[in-house]
């Protein structure tokens, strides 16, 4: 069920076991794993139904050093050893393969 918290009442109380603080690639797993588990769970994401300007300004930012040339060299260098292994072991997950990739 969706609520949109600007039509629910200033200070009112909603009662859940978990509480999932945006609904991101995170977030969402865990609301997943939750409901699986049968447990009652509440995520709160900012912002409306809609994308609108006044939400995306809360993450505007600016760059401001540039990634030099040798950064680039070594995560390019990670990825492709991240699909060549990815590739060669079936199951194996990139995320295992960076934790051995960088001991
Ligand atoms: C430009 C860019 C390109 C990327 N490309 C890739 C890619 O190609 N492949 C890849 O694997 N990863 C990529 N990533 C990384 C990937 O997006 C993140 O690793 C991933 O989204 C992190 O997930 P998360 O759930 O931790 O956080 P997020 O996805 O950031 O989710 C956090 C959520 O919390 C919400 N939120 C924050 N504060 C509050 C609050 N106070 N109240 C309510 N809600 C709140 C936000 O609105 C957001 O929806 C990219 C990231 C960027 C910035």
């Amino acid at each position: 069920m969706f609520i949109d918290s600007r039509n629910v009442e200033q200070r009112a109380v909603v009662e859940t076991t978990v509480c999932i603080i945006g609904a991101g690639v995170a977030g969402i797993t865990l609301a997943l794993e939750m409901d699986k588990h049968g447990i009652d769970t509440v995520m709160l994401e900012s912002g409306g139904y809609k994308p609108d300007d006044a939400t995306r300004d809360l993450y505007r930012g600016e760059n401001v050093v540039f990634l030099i040339p040798m950064r680039m060299e070594a995560a390019a260098a990670f990825w492709v050893a991240a699909a060549t292994a990815g590739a060669a072991g079936a199951g194996r997950s990139i995320h295992g393969t960076s934790k051995s990739a960088t001991g």
